[in-house]
This record gives structure tokens, C-alpha cells and sequence, in this order.
């Protein structure tokens, strides 16, 4: 096995079942070294509104202030791995440099997430401007490399201005860049959803996209992102 992200050659091992099927369950994508670099959420303790490391009951401080603007909101966040440098340097690479390859780099972490879950799923979003420039949204990218079904059920309708160049109080300030896409309406009505991002910033995306999606007559929302 080549890592995707270092190119190192790593030796594989075959298991019993893989053996006995024929079929190859799972390949490893990033070789040892690479998957040692990441910081699991998975095993908590978390919070359980952001996903963030939170030891104490309760949601986290940043939450708690979410709940101020959005009381009925269920705060149910799924992420990966926590932010990191390796993090960092993977999302310069996929999503600003464009390369589309590495969209594959979490395959197996998304399918064992997403294996026999029954909620839609829909990406957020970006906005014409970043699509031009990158050429690909980098969230459906994932998602198709690990064959989970999505709906486009949203349009970002923003500038286009990039999250990471605002200061905090600008982020929390901005206004809502998304609304339901033409004829979508019907696909969210009284469904489950789950809403899937890259990274977990400020919370703020996810916020506008799930008020959007509950005002336009969701069930539920909860939201899944790789990182923290
Ligand atoms: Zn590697
Ligand atoms: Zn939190």
C-alpha cells in the first residue's frame, strides 16, 4: 500500500475474512505514521454539541452561548479528529490548493460513520466563487469518494468570503448565506438530517445551514464534520 499523503510503500496485512471472501475490506489509505499524527474524538470526553475535548457535564462554553441564540437547537456533533497541524496541512493541500485526489484520505473513517445510516445526508455548501476556484466542493468530494449518498439541498448564496479571514465577532455576525435549493423543499420535509462540513470552526456554518433547514421544515438536524 502507497500512503495517499506521504507516498511511503507500507507493507499490508491481509485478514482471515478478507482472505476467505476474496474481497479487500477497508484498504488502509495513510500508512501508519500518518494515522499516528491524528488525535481521535471518537472516545471522548467531548462535548457533545461541538464534539470538542470537554470533561465536564454539560455542553461546552462555546455551545452554552449557541443555545442562548438557537434554545431548541438538538446540539448533536460528530467530529473525527481533533484540529491539528497534520489537519491543517491536509486541508491547504485538498481544499485550497485543490488537489482532489486527497479527498480520499478519510474514506474509511466516513464509512464506518455513515455504514446503515438512515438520515439524508446533505454537504454544506460553498459558494460560486470558491467552486470556480477550486473547481469541486470539497465536502461532496469526500463523501463521493466514500460512496455515501448526498442531496445538494442547499445553496450558498453568500460572497463567497472566506470564514478564516474574519475575526471571530465578524464570523458570529455574518448573515445567513444559505437558503433551500429550487425544488428541495419536498426531500428535507419532516426528514432526519445530517449536515457534513470539514472542519468544525466556530460552529457558525452549521448553525445558519441547520436553521435554514429546520425554518423550511426538517425533522431533526445533527452534524458531522473530519475535524475539530
Ligand atoms: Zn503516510
Ligand atoms: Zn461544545
Amino acid at each position: 500500500m502507497i500512503c495517499l499523503w506521504c507516498g511511503k510503500t507500507q507493507k499490508e496485512v491481509i485478514q482471515l475474512a478478507e482472505l476467505l471472501s476474496f474481497t479487500k475490506i477497508n484498504p488502509s489509505i495513510k500508512c501508519d505514521s500518518c494515522s499516528n499524527k491524528l488525535v481521535s474524538l471518537c472516545n471522548g470526553p467531548t462535548c457533545k454539541g461541538c464534539s470538542r475535548y470537554w470533561s465536564e457535564k454539560g455542553l461546552c462554553p462555546d455551545c452554552q452561548k449557541w443555545k442562548i441564540e438557537y434554545p431548541d437547537y438538538p446540539f448533536k456533533h460528530t467530529a473525527l479528529y481533533q484540529y491539528n497541524e497534520f489537519i491543517k496541512e491536509w486541508i491547504e493541500a485538498y481544499k485550497y490548493t485543490g488537489d482532489y485526489r486527497l479527498g480520499e484520505l478519510f474514506t474509511k473513517e466516513i464509512q464506518y460513520f455513515f455504514y446503515k445510516q438512515k438520515k439524508v445526508v446533505i454537504p454544506i455548501p460553498i459558494s460560486d466563487k470558491s467552486k470556480q476556484l477550486r473547481g469541486f466542493n470539497q465536502v461532496e468530494g469526500m463523501l463521493t469518494f466514500s460512496g455515501v449518498k448526498y442531496i445538494r439541498a442547499l445553496t450558498h448564496c453568500g460572497t463567497g468570503e472566506k470564514q478564516s479571514s474574519k475575526n471571530r465577532k465578524m464570523r458570529m455576525l455574518s448573515p445567513q448565506p444559505f437558503r433551500i435549493d429550487k425544488g428541495c423543499e419536498a426531500k428535507i420535509k419532516e426528514k432526519e438530517i445530517i449536515l457534513v462540513d470539514d472542519i468544525y470552526t466556530t460552529g457558525r456554518t452549521f448553525f445558519h445551514a441547520a436553521e435554514c433547514l429546520l425554518e423550511n421544515g426538517a425533522k431533526t438536524v445533527e452534524t458531522f464534520s473530519i475535524s475539530r
